[in-house]
């Protein structure tokens, strides 16, 4: 029998990296082999060394294709094994496992904007802007929601897919939605975040349609596109003490820049202080507080455990990098 193995990997396009897809033919989906592709085509090798790759590392049901066919993500290596230098999910593996005692976890709210010709979805054809925001998160009717038969149809495919999708919801600007992965420990939780996002740019694409995580889509007054993470630690989850080291942590010494570093291309045009986040140079932390750099949630604070809520990330962040800073920082302080 002949199955079809979606190959899909993360490139070498800078600031932000693209997913790339291809399909190979295979006789079983139970043990897929190692494949190669063109780096030069992918900003991942020059023309003369062209060959990199593919090692599958999260495979799930197609629920596109159906049929027993499969989705294969997988981590670029060089030809010698080792990781490819664009290839993030090793590192955050590694330090994933160097504290997978603290069993860290997260929850990644991933927001996203359509576009179709030019404007986002909601925006008026003629040019100009919609109403202003207001109305338009968590909203309901057809003056204040754009592009909800996309996403009702990617919610359903990630959960065919067996994607840990805890939830959608339509955002701030018209146009504008985001659902969320986890909680799940690290590297699953930012391979199951890549999927969940190539499942979208396809499903889309059958509507004419293009999502796109641009952290800043619209300039003026209109909000940002972020990756909100939710983190936790067994230690956490048990005790308050922990939640306020993990947020002391996340604003020490160096940490704040080597984190804003990682956190998504652009991220200063969006953590500007207006639109429920705090400047991108100025750390903080507070219960209830969408102002601030890190959130405790009320209920928290209330139990006196649970998790924290790093409001930095871009929409366009590479989960393997923000999951790995976050667990290196805060894990090496719980230690
Ligand atoms: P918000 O109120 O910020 O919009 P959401 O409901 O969109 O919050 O997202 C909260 C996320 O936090 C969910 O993905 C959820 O799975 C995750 N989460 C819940 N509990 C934990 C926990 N203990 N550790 C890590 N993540 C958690
Ligand atoms: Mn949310
Ligand atoms: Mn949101
Ligand atoms: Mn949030």
């Amino acid at each position: 029998m002949a199955f079809k193995a979606e190959y899909i990997w993360v490139d070498g396009t800078q600031p932000t990296a693209k997913l790339r897809s291809k399909t190979k033919i295979v006789d079983s989906v139970d043990d897929l082999p190692i494949w190669g592709f063109d780096g030069s085509s992918t900003n991942q090798a020059p023309g003369d060394k062209s060959d990199c790759v593919l090692k599958p590392v999260f495979t799930c049901p197609d629920p596109i294709r159906g049929g027993g066919n499969v989705l294969v993500l997988c981590e670029v290596l060089l030809i010698d094994g080792t990781p490819h230098p664009t290839n993030t999910r090793a590192a955050c593996a590694e330090t994933a496992e160097k504290f997978a005692g603290q069993e860290p976890i997260f929850g990644i709210e991933q927001e996203y904007t359509f576009f179709q010709d030019g404007r986002p979805l909601g925006f008026p054809l003629g040019g100009g802007f919609p109403a202003p925001q207001g109305g338009y998160y968590c909203g309901v009717g057809a003056d204040e929601v754009f592009g909800r038969d996309i996403v009702e149809k990617h919610m359903d495919l990630c959960l065919q897919a067996g994607l840990h999708l805890s939830g959608i919801n339509a955002e701030v600007m018209p146009g504008q939605w985001e659902f969320q992965i986890g909680p799940v420990g690290a590297p699953q939780v930012a391979d199951e975040l890549w999927v969940a996002r190539w499942l979208l740019y396809r499903v889309a694409e059958d509507f004419g349609v293009a999502a796109t995580l641009d952290p800043k889509p619209v300039k003026g007054d209109w909000n940002g596109a972020g990756a909100h993470t939710n983190f936790s630690t067994n230690a956490m989850r048990e005790d308050y003490k922990a939640i306020l080291t993990a947020c002391e942590a996340l604003g020490g010494e160096g940490k704040v820049d080597e984190h804003i570093a990682g956190y998504g291309a652009d991220i200063e045009h969006r953590l500007t202080g207006m639109h429920e986040t705090a400047p991108w140079s100025e750390y903080s932390y507070g219960v209830s507080d969408r102002g601030a750099s890190v959130r405790i949630p009320w209920q928290v604070e209330k139990d006196g455990k649970g998790y924290i809520e790093d409001r930095r990330p871009n929409a366009n962040c590479d989960p393997y990098v923000t999951t790995r800073l976050i667990i290196n920082t805060c894990c090496s302080a719980l230690a």
